[in-house]
């Protein structure tokens, strides 16, 4: 998803990185050429405008510019600020003191909202978790039947009342069971549509007020750049999100949707999806992304 985001910031790197001593003016040609390379890969233009300005103040110090390794020392102030934008350190799920907790996952529909569902449940139980999911999108037709098939392959319990109950009462008996069986924690797959409405935003400040989820996770396609930024914005001001999920960061966008959301909407990624399988999603570390973009 970052290669020409890398390619871009290794050939600036490089340039100045051949130069030794480095002046003021050196510096702010390459944070010119970094700025355009990260409007380049879609990031939000004031997360932008905010970076370069931390990069330069730091950059520019007497220390930096005298230093043996002005370059080196440029590259690290970069990594470190990026690392900053990601969000610094990794936000680990929230735990239920009571179990089960309730984990409802929202978005948009063609997010990965149901395939997410399955993916964490599988993530979970390979730290010693028993999950339950849940099937809650009776709007769309296929979800239902999607969440068992998926429930069914990996060997995930599924809880479902078919489409025609109504969503929070589905989501109460699956608390029920689950403490009832043990099973912690409670996984929720919920209504998704084309485009954020109002009803769908009401059926979800419902079932919040009704279940107290210790998390809210917004599934958003990183394929869709600043709209996924928008759709997280959005989602955040009506149901106050505790993180989000990331997806189709194996596609081929330009980034700019994982570099902007944290800092535009102020909450965590918690995790990244990078493919269709079950196995593909990972725990977010802003240092790890940070690194990998640097090349
Ligand atoms: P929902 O409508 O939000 O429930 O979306 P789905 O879970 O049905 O996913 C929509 C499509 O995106 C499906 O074809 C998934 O296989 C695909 N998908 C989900 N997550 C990822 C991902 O991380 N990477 C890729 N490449 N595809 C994904």
């Amino acid at each position: 998803m970052f290669e020409a985001l890398t390619d871009r910031l290794t050939d600036v790197f490089q340039r100045i990185g051949r130069k030794g001593r480095l002046t003021e003016q050196d510096v702010d040609e390459a944070l010119r050429e970094v700025r355009r390379a990260l409007l380049e890969a879609d990031v939000n233009y004031r997360v932008v405008k905010d970076f370069i300005a931390a990069v330069r103040e730091q950059a520019i110090g007497e220390d930096v510019l005298r230093s043996l390794t002005p370059a080196q020392q440029v590259i690290s102030i970069v990594h470190k600020e990026l690392v900053r934008v990601l969000g610094s350190e990794r936000v680990p799920l929230t735990w239920a003191s009571q179990p089960p907790t309730v984990i409802l996952l929202v978005g948009l529909q063609g997010s990965g909202k149901t395939t997410h569902v399955a993916k964490l449940g599988h993530h979970l139980r390979g730290e010693g978790r028993q999950p339950l999911l849940v099937a809650a999108d009776i709007y769309r037709p296929a979800a239902v039947e999607q969440l068992r098939t998926l429930g069914r392959q990996h060997d995930l319990p599924v809880y479902d009342e078919g489409t025609q109950a109504k969503p929070v009462e589905i989501v109460k008996h699956a608390i029920k069971l689950a403490r009832e069986r043990r099973l912690d924690p409670v996984i929720v797959d919920t209504a998704g549509r084309l485009q954020i409405d109002e009803r769908m935003m009401q059926e979800l400040e419902e079932i919040k007020a009704a279940v107290r989820p210790s998390e809210i996770l917004l599934v958003a396609d990183a394929m869709t750049g600043q709209e996924a930024v928008s759709v997280a914005e959005e989602f955040h001001r009506r149901l106050q999100l505790t993180g989000l999920i990331l997806t189709k960061m194996d596609g081929d966008a330009r980034g700019g949707a994982a570099l902007s959301i944290r800092s535009v909407v102020g909450v965590p990624i918690k995790f990244i999806g990078t493919g269709e399988r079950v196995d593909a999603l990972e725990p977010f570390y802003p240092e790890r992304l940070a690194t990998r973009i640097l090349g």
